[in-house]
């Protein structure tokens, strides 16, 4: 069963996206949706970071594009550096 929700996502572009989210019961990861896993460095053995893993009772790459947003821009009027109507030089 997919459980879908809207999303909004800046990633590739502004966007709304439905998306697959995890089981809130899944025996696996308990709802989290995925794993943590410290590794170390394989020369020293120091702590160098966590691995998340995506669990298998939802695919993050299972998602619909449902609406582009446009870009935000800066506030205050907007120049658009490639339109200058002055010389570049
Ligand atoms: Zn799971």
């Amino acid at each position: 069963m997919m459980r879908l929700r809207i999303q909004r996502t800046t990633w590739p572009r502004p966007a709304l996206v439905l998306t697959d989210t995890p089981d809130p019961n899944c025996p696996e990861c308990e709802g989290d949706g995925g794993f943590e896993q410290d590794y170390g460095d394989s020369e020293t053995g120091e702590y160098a970071g966590t691995d998340w893993w995506p669990c298998t009772c939802w695919n993050e790459s299972r998602r619909w594009l449902l609406l582009p947003l446009p870009h935000r821009r800066p506030a205050g009027p907007y120049r658009d550096p490639w339109a200058s109507d002055e010389p570049p030089f």
